[in-house]
């Protein structure tokens, strides 16, 4: 019988690599993305099923972060980002100076869990030569395999909410989250993280980012009328959390986030034209 724990990427990466036929997803961003997750799954396989420590939340000080993964995950991302043309002069340069100062993976890994140590980021981007964009993705992707939350299923269970909470960003691992999935009857709003994957609820009509209730202060932009995604903006912080209503697509659907975040890159672009805040890159593995 298969251990229901042991994480599995093959369905994600069947349902990433059917994207291919939708509309708006360009397919060399989704070999990116199927190229990440096959990287942090190896890593996560490395790693074992009794690696996730499931405290709540995590404390960043006391995780072991083997080298060896690290290397071997860095070394992975390199290649899959590499053969895409994407940031790869600054992930070549990267690759050189961890060479060469042996704790500068796990420190990006541990400083990703620091989510908005923007001040530190910066520093490191300027000593090192690569922007902060490029710090903050790789040191992400390289510290979600570790965070992963040991019993995260990868699809969001319609039929159950999890517990609601009053905090706008993931009480395990302090990131913000990427979307919100509005499901059941009266639409309850589920957010997932962007970093572990751990999903809970919360209120409908608030910013994650920032508490703001201000109902002039929030609202939508969509591209089409009745689309079932969406993102919802706050004019308090300056930042979104993209949106799919789980009522609005065809029945027997589960919901993967990394499948909806990879599919809803059109929501991001339109954010950023509309002048909202960048969000940090999505690098959970479910
Ligand atoms: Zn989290
Ligand atoms: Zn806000």
């Amino acid at each position: 019988m298969a251990d229901s724990n042991v994480y599995d990427p093959a369905p994600i990466l069947t349902r990433l690599q059917n994207l291919i036929h939708e509309p708006h997803v360009s397919p060399d961003y989704i070999r990116f993305r199927v190229g990440v997750l096959e990287a942090q799954a190896a890593a996560r396989a490395a790693l074992g099923p009794g690696a996730a420590t499931d405290t709540l939340p995590l404390d960043p000080a006391l995780m072991t972060l083997d080298a060896g993964t690290l290397r071997s995950l860095y070394a992975a991302l390199r290649a899959s980002v590499g053969g895409q043309g994407l940031q790869s002069v600054e992930l070549d340069r990267l690759g050189v100076i961890a060479g060469q100062h042996a704790t500068l993976l796990d420190e990006l890994a541990r400083g990703a869990l620091l989510a908005d140590d923007v001040a530190a980021l910066s520093l490191a981007a300027e000593r090192i030569g690569v922007s902060v964009e490029a710090l903050q993705f790789v040191g992400r992707v390289l510290v979600a395999p570790f965070v992963l939350e040991a019993a995260t299923k990868p699809a969001v269970d319609l039929q159950q909410a999890p517990p609601v909470e009053d905090s706008g960003t993931c009480a395990r691992c302090d990131s913000a989250p990427a979307l919100a999935v509005r499901i059941g009857e009266e639409g309850r709003r589920v957010l997932c993280c962007s970093l572990c994957g751990r999903r809970w609820t919360f209120a409908r009509l608030a910013c994650p980012h920032c508490g703001n209730r201000d109902q002039q202060r929030l609202a939508t932009l969509a591209v089409g009328e009745n689309e079932p995604r969406w993102i919802e903006v706050c004019d308090a912080c300056g930042q979104y959390v993209k949106t799919t209503d789980a009522r609005r697509l065809s029945e027997g659907a589960a919901l993967v986030a990394l499948v909806e975040d990879t599919a809803t890159l059109h929501l991001d672009l339109l954010a950023e034209k509309e002048g909202y805040r960048r969000r940090p890159p999505y690098a959970a593995l479910v």
